[in-house]
C-alpha cells in the first residue's frame, strides 16, 4: 500500500470527498468526479439531498457529543473536505478546549484540512487509512491530541457504507472502541438498505464510484457492536434530534439513510 501521506492527487480517478462535497454544492471537482454525480443523478435526481441531510446531521451529532454528552475528545474518521460547521467548529463553540483529529485517506483533504485549520492548536488532520485502527491510533498526532483515558468521540459518519463487506466494517469500528474507554461515545451514519428503491442507487455507487453499500437496519446495528443507542436510536436522519418540525411521512431519499450515537458501557 502506498503511504497516503505522500500520495499524489489522482484526478483521474473520482474521489469519494469531492463527489460528496460536489453534492454538498462543492466546486472543487474533476472531470472524473462529474462523471459520477451525472449517473447518481441520473438514477436518483434528489441524491444531492442524501449529502445534505448527512452533513446536516453531523453538525446536530456533534452539537449532542460536545453539549449533552460534554465530550472534549473526536476522533472524526472519514472527515471529508472542509465544508460548513466542520466538527472542530461545533464542537469548540460549546467546549472550547476541544480536540480533533480529522482523518482521511484523500490527500485533498489534508491540503484544504490546514488552509482551513491555520493556527487551530487543537486541530489536526492525519491523511491514513481507517482501515487500519492500530497505524491511526498510534500516529503521533492522535497520541499527542488524544487522551485515551477519557471519554472519545468515535466518528464514522457517512464513511462505513464506503467499506465493503469484506474489509470488515465491524472489525474496524472494534479496533477504536477497543482503545476508548466506557462513556465514549460512537456516531455512525449509513445508507439503508430498503430494498428496490434503494438498489438501483447502489448498484450506480458500486459501479461509478466503485463503493456505496446500502446495508439492512439489522446489519448497521451490529456496527454499533452492543454500545447502547442513545434516543432517538437509529432513525433516518430527518428524524434523528431535529431542529424543526419533521413531516409525518418521509420522502425516499430520508429514508434511504438513517444514523445514531451510543454509548460504551
Ligand atoms: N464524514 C464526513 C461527513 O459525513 O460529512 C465526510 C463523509 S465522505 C462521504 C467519506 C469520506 O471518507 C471521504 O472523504 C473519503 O475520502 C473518506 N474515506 C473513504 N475511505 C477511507 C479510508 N479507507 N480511510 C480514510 N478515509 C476514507
Amino acid at each position: 500500500m502506498t503511504n497516503p501521506e505522500s500520495a499524489p492527487f489522482d484526478v483521474s480517478k473520482p474521489s469519494i470527498s469531492r463527489v460528496y462535497d460536489a453534492l454538498l454544492g462543492g466546486k472543487d471537482y474533476y472531470p472524473s468526479d462529474e462523471h459520477v454525480l451525472e449517473h447518481l443523478r441520473a438514477t436518483m435526481p434528489e441524491v444531492d439531498e442524501l449529502a445534505k441531510l448527512n452533513r446536516a446531521v453531523l453538525g446536530r451529532g456533534v452539537r449532542y457529543l460536545a453539549g449533552q454528552a460534554g465530550l472534549k475528545q473526536y476522533l472524526d474518521l472519514g472527515a471529508g473536505l472542509p465544508t460548513m460547521e466542520n466538527t472542530h467548529q461545533v464542537a469548540q463553540a460549546l467546549q472550547p478546549d476541544a480536540r480533533v483529529v480529522y482523518v482521511d485517506n484523500d490527500p485533498i483533504v489534508l491540503a484544504h484540512g490546514r488552509a482551513l485549520l491555520g493556527k487551530n492548536g487543537q486541530t489536526s488532520v492525519i491523511t491514513a487509512d481507517l482501515r487500519d485502527p492500530a497505524a491511526v491510533l498510534a500516529h503521533p498526532d492522535a497520541q499527542r491530541m488524544i487522551d485515551f483515558s477519557e471519554p472519545v468521540a468515535v466518528m464514522l459518519v457517512g464513511m462505513l457504507h464506503h467499506l465493503h463487506d469484506n474489509e470488515n466494517p465491524a472489525g474496524v469500528v472494534d479496533g477504536y472502541l477497543d482503545a476508548v474507554p466506557a462513556g465514549s461515545h460512537l456516531f455512525i451514519t449509513h445508507f439503508l438498505d430498503t430494498g428496490e428503491e434503494s438498489r438501483a442507487l447502489e448498484k450506480s455507487f458500486l459501479n461509478f464510484l466503485g463503493t456505496g453499500r446500502f446495508r439492512t437496519r439489522a446489519e448497521i446495528m451490529r456496527l454499533f457492536r452492543g454500545c447502547e443507542l442513545v434516543e432517538p436510536g437509529l432513525v433516518p436522519l430527518s428524524r434523528w434530534r431535529p431542529d424543526g418540525i419533521v413531516r409525518e411521512k418521509l420522502t425516499l431519499v430520508e429514508e434511504i439513510i438513517v444514523g445514531g450515537i451510543a454509548v460504551k458501557s
